[in-house]
């Protein structure tokens, strides 16, 4: 029973006629027609002591169940470190979804947000969490319309007592998408990540130790609970464990977000998930994670996607979204194209990243890239970076380096 519950007629045609489509909320699996359907049912079993913590704990762990914003950090042992901690603790839950590519947050909030919202209350009731702050990004305004309106019909009717709840509003910074970014700009002030350690699971968020979660992780929790942890680890494939949504797009039929095996490979990602090839184009290379994840040849597409899989190839799978580039597209216009996005997005917080951004960019402008320069500089900002934004913007540069040495060769050629 699909709905738009908090439709209402005079706002959605004021936004239609000031061409605002984009801030339109969508229609989703309300509150009500959730609850019908067994919704909330496994919260209550949690909190009324039907379920004890140890075997929730237990099952996540079982599960294989990571951490899917990137980091890939197991979700139950997360859960156990948190709780261990002094109370009181917090949850801030990351749906700033900023790295190009993926959408897949935003797909699963808009089709099921109380599914999200019932994974983050039982992983807040088992880590014993008082508070917890949403932090959506700014750009999805018709999402935070939708989930206001649902927030409020669940406070409404509690299927049980609620810790405090706060919807908190990002501003467009790529960092924020950083948990420790995230958690400055949720306090007030720049989203500017934070030296580690303390890691935020003893200091985080105002100070006290915090559980923080991206959306698809908390996402997961109601099937796997569920179904049991052993359904969800035997999805794997190519001896990986667990399933996950890919955001897909470039040269392929049907782009999207798919849900798919963990470990599935590019080509059975694309033969069984995207329909194929679009036509005309043939697979030339892929970004597995989005701007951070390096740039990788076709003959590279048989590399199991999961996390760890693909940093012997100078890759990582992050978010995993997935885009997909033909003989028509060239790496060296789409790692241009990235270190531009590094560049702008670098909160400038330190050197090797802030500057090292801007050199690379202006080196790779070049039409003859000076390698040992390059390469000088990668290993600069890899070692030297605070935080992940300038330890993986060389990626897209030192794969091209690697990979598609060719396009090199082909622009110095022609220039
Ligand atoms: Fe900021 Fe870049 Fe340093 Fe991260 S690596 S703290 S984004 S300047």
């Amino acid at each position: 029973r699909h709905e738009v519950p908090h439709a209402d007629p005079a706002r959605i045609a004021a936004l239609v006629a000031a061409g605002r489509t984009d801030a339109l909320p969508p229609a989703c699996t309300g509150f009500d027609a959730y609850r019908d359907a067994g919704g909330y049912r496994l919260l209550r079993d949690c909190v009324e002591g039907r379920r004890d913590v140890e075997s929730v704990l237990r099952a996540m762990e079982d599960s294989g169940l990571r951490g899917l914003g990137g980091a890939g950090f197991p979700a139950g042992r997360k859960w156990r470190i948190v709780r261990a901690e002094p109370a009181p603790r917090l949850m801030a839950v990351n749906i700033d979804e900023g790295e190009p590519g993926t959408f897949k947050d935003r797909n699963c909030l808009e089709t099921d947000p109380h599914r999200f919202l019932e994974g983050m209350l039982i992983a807040a009731w088992a880590v014993g969490v008082s508070a917890i702050y949403i932090y959506l990004r700014d750009e999805y305004a018709g999402c935070r319309a939708m989930l206001q309106a649902e927030l409020e019909r669940l406070r409404a009717q509690p299927p049980v007592p609620l810790p405090e709840i706060h919807l908190r509003r990002g501003a467009g910074a790529y960092i924020c998408g950083e948990e420790s970014a995230m958690i400055e700009s949720i306090e007030g002030r720049r989203g500017m990540p934070r030296l580690r350690p303390p890691y935020v699971a003893q200091v985080g968020l105002f100070g006290r130790p915090t559980l923080a979660h991206n959306f698809e992780t908390l996402y997961r929790v109601r099937e796997i609970l569920e179904k049991e942890a052993d359904w969800f680890a035997s999805h794997g494939r190519n001896g990986r464990r667990g399933l996950r949504a890919f955001s897909v797009s470039g040269r392929v039929k049907r782009p999207g977000v798919h849900l798919a095996p963990a470990g599935i490979t590019l080509r059975e990602l694309i033969d069984e998930h995207c329909g194929g090839m679009a036509d005309g184009h043939d697979l030339y290379a892929y970004l597995p994670g989005g701007a951070s994840g390096g740039i990788l040849p076709a003959s590279l597409a048989g590399v199991p996607l999961d996390f760890d899989t693909l940093q012997p190839h100078g890759a990582f799978i992050g978010s995993a979204a997935v885009i997909v580039l033909s003989q028509q597209d060239s790496a060296v216009a789409a790692a241009r194209n990235l270190l531009r996005f590094f560049r702008d997005e670098s909160c400038g917080q330190c050197t090797p990243c802030r500057v090292g951004t801007a050199k690379t960019l202006a080196l790779i402008e070049q039409p003859e890239w000076h390698l040992e320069l390059l390469q000088d500089l990668s290993q600069v900002m890899r070692d030297a970076s605070i935080c992940g934004l300038g330890q993986a913007a060389p990626n897209p540069v030192d794969c091209v380096i690697r990979y598609f040495p060719h396009e090199l060769r082909q622009q110095r050629r022609t220039a």
